[in-house]
């Protein structure tokens, strides 16, 4: 099977890459940020407090989350609920982020997104998945983008979902993250010794697009893989 393992700091634009990505190369694509959001947006409803290792540990079991895709597109379910439009409220945001930190929810969330690489070609996005979950990954790449430029990305994401937020509010939630992200005990997100590091600070989409296309060609080829007609 061949993996492209992308990873970085919240807004970088992780997940937009990923996507076209993974239909360039007609392999499927795996947002493992989603996994944290349901299980956050799990405990909120449950009224468990998230900051709670231990009550969250202890609500797992009761957690039973699926992934499907519909036309390439992923759906997250949770308990049975389609809960993909759900997971990407702001709060959720936050929430997931605490969530992430603890080590028994890394641990549940670790067969599941092996397993889908185990079976299938994958373009997969979060913060350790050329780290932890996947260190063998054919390609790494490690996306950056300046904190300003990730905070504006994430305001037109939420406004073009009906979430208008203002602007300080998304840059502020975005340097707590990273802070969270970066400096928990359990899987860190940190670039890979192995990854190649994409900064995109004031790049077009396309140039990024680009740029990612001629490193997981270079990568994939030397592993054998060739290229075929891109999925629709
Ligand atoms: O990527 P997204 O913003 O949807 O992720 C939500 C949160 O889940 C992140 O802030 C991060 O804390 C966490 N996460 C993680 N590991 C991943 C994916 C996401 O810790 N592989």
């Amino acid at each position: 099977m061949f993996a492209v393992a992308i990873d970085g700091p919240s807004g970088a634009g992780k997940s937009t890459l990923a996507r076209r990505l993974a239909k360039e190369l007609g392999f499927i694509y795996v947002d493992t940020g989603a996994l944290y959001r349901a299980i956050g947006l799990y405990m909120t409803k449950q009224g468990v407090d998230c900051a709670n290792a231990e009550a969250v540990a202890a609500s797992l079991p009761a957690v039973h989350l699926s992934l499907t895709y519909e036309q390439g597109v992923q759906q997250v379910f949770l308990n049975g609920v389609n809960v993909s439009k759900e997971i990407r409220q702001p709060a959720i945001s936050m929430v997931a982020s605490v969530v992430s930190a603890i080590p028994a929810v890394r641990a549940f969330l670790f067969e599941t997104q092996r397993g889908i690489a185990a079976t299938h070609h994958v373009v997969m996005d979060g913060r350790d998945i050329g780290t932890v979950i996947l260190p063998q990954a054919q390609v790494k790449i490690f996306l950056i983008s300046s904190v300003e430029d990730r905070a504006l990305r994430r305001c037109q994401e939420l406004a073009e979902k009906g979430m208008e937020t203002p602007y300080e509010k998304v840059l502020a939630d975005i340097i707590e993250r990273d802070r969270r992200d970066a400096t928990r005990k359990t899987a860190p997100a940190v670039a890979a010794k192995d990854a190649v590091r994409l900064d995109n600070s004031g790049l077009a989409f396309e140039e990024t697009l680009a740029r990612a296309m001629a490193i997981v060609s270079e990568k994939l080829s030397a592993f054998g893989w060739q290229p075929t007609k891109a999925a629709d």
